[in-house]
């Protein structure tokens, strides 16, 4: 395999311009807000999971996960088919997640800040790998203790496209298309939208 580093998108997506799109009251698609830390963030996600590599979780009906997950920070999210919450350390290891790197805490801040959320702190990350044929269907992210802080998302390498949904499960999702270097970031009346992401087609970002 290719050295992700070398990863480059098509020139027009570097010509998009970088805007703020509001997807609710809380929430915004910050697109292109990380474009030129994805190499950078690149070298951080190698070093978290030469520690911590990835694995599958599994739902709590106990089907195995199509995406692949790593984590780090002062706690862990962790799916297995006793269900879905935050541990201090891996259960498989007993060790302690890897440590957050410090530019993933400052581009999240920075996310929050021009979302809305000023002075966000994150304490956990996971970075979800989607490689083609993997998706996430609608969900609400719950298991946090405090909803008064958003979730900020950084999309790296193939695109994506990102499902906004409502409040409801059934509420109709929109489509948003991702691409490397967009942050979305949802908080305060939208903290508990349901979102997902659709099966990721086959391509390269080599
Ligand atoms: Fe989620």
């Amino acid at each position: 395999m290719q050295s992700p580093f070398q990863a480059f998108l098509p020139f027009e997506e570097y010509e998009r311009p970088l805007e703020h799109i509001r997807l609710g009251q809380g929430a915004a698609l910050l697109a292109g807000f990380a474009r030129d830390d994805a190499s950078r963030l690149y070298e951080d996600i190698l070093a978290v999971t030469a520690t911590h590599a990835f694995q599958h979780g599994s739902t709590r009906g106990g089907y195995a996960m199509s995406v692949a997950g790593s984590r780090c920070g002062a706690l862990g999210w962790i799916s297995d088919e006793r269900g879905y919450r935050y541990e201090p350390s891996d259960p498989r290891t007993g060790e302690p997640w890897p440590t957050m790197p410090a530019r993933f805490q400052r581009v999240a801040e920075r996310a929050a800040t021009a979302a809305g959320f000023p002075g966000f702190e994150p304490d956990a990350c996971s970075i979800l790998r989607y490689a083609p044929g993997a998706r996430l269907s609608l969900h609400q992210d719950r298991s946090e203790r405090d909803f008064t802080q958003p979730v900020v998302t950084v999309s790296l390498g193939l695109p994506a496209t990102f499902l906004w949904g409502g409040m409801r499960r059934t509420d109709k999702a929109k489509e948003i298309s991702l691409f490397q270097g967009d942050v979305a970031v949802w908080g305060g009346r939208d903290r508990l939208r349901f979102h997902g992401v659709r099966e990721i087609a086959e391509g390269s970002i080599l």
